[in-house]
């Protein structure tokens, strides 16, 4: 186990070794003191205080040194300095993605997206898996048939899939479909036999089995507790998630660079193998090629091997460091499992606790006693409501519940008395935005109708009572792309119905778009000494983008291409 001595050693030497040598600089004279860089003749948005615009940057070491004109930032540089040619190029801050799951998407990364964004109907899903079902007989007996993303709600028809469809494919080898929730998988008669299920399996604790007409298994496997036990024997995912772990988690920090992102945060660290997880991302980060920075969100476990391992908020270095608590109070809206004040518009049902508001109460108080930051998900107004009593509560019993700037990671629905609340109790709004791009038409017609729909991320009313509030894709249930969500937020427009906008009046400028990922991020996770904006003292932590989104179309902002990205002062990434 991962012990806090460990830990705190911290991955500070992990910075300098960096290789980075062997990136061409774009533009760049290679002339002596490379301690000294400076980068100019573009847009540079260090995104301060003011939202100011600049032309050049210089950077000492692996810091910010100064924003300003080529001439002020020239001048300051002195002789000796390399320098980087932006060409009108457009400088921000790194992005950060405040809320994403690093072991899902370094362990079934390689698994292939038969989700509707690629595989639009029930049957080119179907076509999918049994491409992968040649690939996987081609490549030996032991070979599983696996999918990733799948989502019956957003098909056409929306269906789902069950031993009937994937024996069919596949009825002597393995066959495990996730659900892009992540909540829910779909496995063959092969897979449930290789886990010792029985047909006739009572349903395990915490999660249930679905069953056909008769009883018996159908699987469909409902919460991690019915899926993980499948899935975890497979021999390639077991691998993944152990010793090939460093290189795949390597992969993913590569890819987040691609798309200018600097900081990933981890919103359910140690939900699979609890504190030994932290151990194996810190020996990622010793590895020294890490592209991106982690801030690790722990979640919260009955048996707390947290407190046994002596790990605590703070702990760890600019790299890795852990930066709260997470719990998760509901289900997904879409899935009709986030918890309402009212029924779903098409089910007779009100969804699921998944902690009851006495319960989650006395937890809130006792870790935010501790001074534990804690990140609640929260999809539905009832279970908002009890993150916000519980909060309340440890407010009235003498805890600075501002201080700890917990955050509602989702935060779906929001009546205005909520958002009143969240600005009294410091709290950090995170949305999922592109429930509104790709679910927004299943939100309107099947789970809230045409009025509470409009309740959904409601980022401008937040941004008018000057609440930093974030956007996260939620990484693997939506793409990594930080792009992408400022286009959503600034257009709110429906992937199934072109040129529908959801909620007008929630729509926000680019400059509130940009702020919410870099910026407020930072402050919701506790870096804002050290990232978020560009500016004197904190850390080199960049995207160089090829065109200024304030200046595109707000459609085509998603479709600007990241030229380069940097990291601790230097470039980790060059298109
Ligand atoms: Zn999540």
């Amino acid at each position: 186990m991962l012990t806090r001595r460990e830990f705190m050693r911290g991955t500070a030497g992990a910075a300098a070794l960096l290789p980075l040598a062997g990136l061409p600089l774009i533009g760049c004279s290679r002339e002596s003191g490379a301690d000294v860089t400076v980068l100019r003749g573009g847009v540079v948005l260090p995104v301060d205080e003011r939202f100011s615009e600049h032309s050049a940057l210089l950077i000492r070491g692996n810091r910010i040194a100064q924003v300003g004109s080529d001439e002020a930032v020239l001048a300051a540089a002195g002789s000796g300095a390399r320098i980087v040619d932006l060409d009108g190029r457009t400088v921000l801050p790194g992005f950060i993605e405040p809320h994403m799951h690093f072991l899902l998407l370094a362990g079934l990364g390689h698994v292939e997206d038969i989700g509707p964004f690629v595989r639009p109907t029930f049957e080119q899903c179907l076509a999918a898996l049994r491409e992968i079902r040649d690939v996987a007989s081609a490549t030996g007996p032991e070979a599983w048939v696996m999918g990733r993303q799948f989502d019956p709600i957003l098909l056409e028809p929306a269906r789902e899939l069950t031993t009937r469809e994937l024996d069919e494919i596949a009825p002597d080898r393995p066959v495990f479909v996730l659900n892009a929730s992540g909540h829910i998988a779909y496995v063959n008669s092969r897979a449930l036999e290789l886990a010792g299920i029985p047909r006739d399996a009572p349903n395990p604790d915490g999660g249930e089995f679905g069953r056909h007409p008769d009883g018996s298994l159908n699987g469909v496997l409902y919460g991690p507790s019915a899926h993980l036990p499948v899935l975890l024997k497979n021999p390639e995912i077991q691998a993944r998630m152990r010793g090939e772990f460093v290189a795949a988690g390597i992969e993913v920090g590569e890819a987040a660079a691609a798309l200018g992102i600097t900081t990933l945060c981890d919103q359910a660290t140690g939900v699979l193998s609890g504190a030994a997880e932290l151990g194996r991302y810190r020996e990622m980060y010793a590895e020294g090629r890490m592209k991106t920075r982690l801030r690790a969100y722990l979640y919260d476990f009955h048996g707390e091997p947290w407190r046994d391992a002596d790990v605590r908020f703070g702990d760890g270095d600019a790299l890795l460091r852990v930066a709260g608590l997470k719990f998760v109070t509901d289900g997904s809206n879409q899935g009709f499992t986030g918890r309402q004040r009212e029924r779903y518009w098409t089910r007779d049902s009100l969804g699921l606790y998944y902690i009851e508001p006495p319960v989650l109460r006395e937890r809130v108080q006792r870790y935010a006693a501790e001074g534990w930051p804690l990140s609640m998900h929260g999809n539905g107004d009832a279970a908002i409501d009890s993150i916000l009593d519980a909060l309340e509560h440890a407010r009235d019993q003498g805890i600075d519940v501002r201080a700890l700037r917990c955050r509602i990671e989702h935060c779906s629905i929001l009546h205005d008395d909520q958002i009143a609340r969240i600005q009294e109790l410091g709290v950090g709004p995170s949305f999922l935005i592109n429930h509104v791009h790709y679910w927004g038409h299943v939100m309107r017609d099947q789970v809230f109708g045409p009025e509470k729909v409009l309740l959904l991320d409601r980022c401008a009313s937040v941004e008018r009572q000057a609440i930093p509030w974030v956007m996260h894709t939620d990484a693997p249930v939506s793409p990594l792309g930080s792009l992408h969500k400022i286009r959503v937020a600034v257009v709110r427009d429906l992937w199934k119905e072109p040129g529908t906008v959801l909620a007008p009046n929630e729509r926000v400028s680019v400059e509130a778009a940009i702020r919410s990922i870099t910026r407020n991020a930072a402050w919701q996770c506790h870096s804002e000494n050290e990232i978020g904006s560009l500016e004197a003292g904190k850390l080199a932590d960049l995207v160089v983008l090829e065109s200024d989104p304030r200046k595109v179309e707000p459609t085509a902002i998603s479709e600007i291409r990241v030229s380069e990205t940097w990291m601790d002062g230097r470039p980790v990434f060059q298109a």
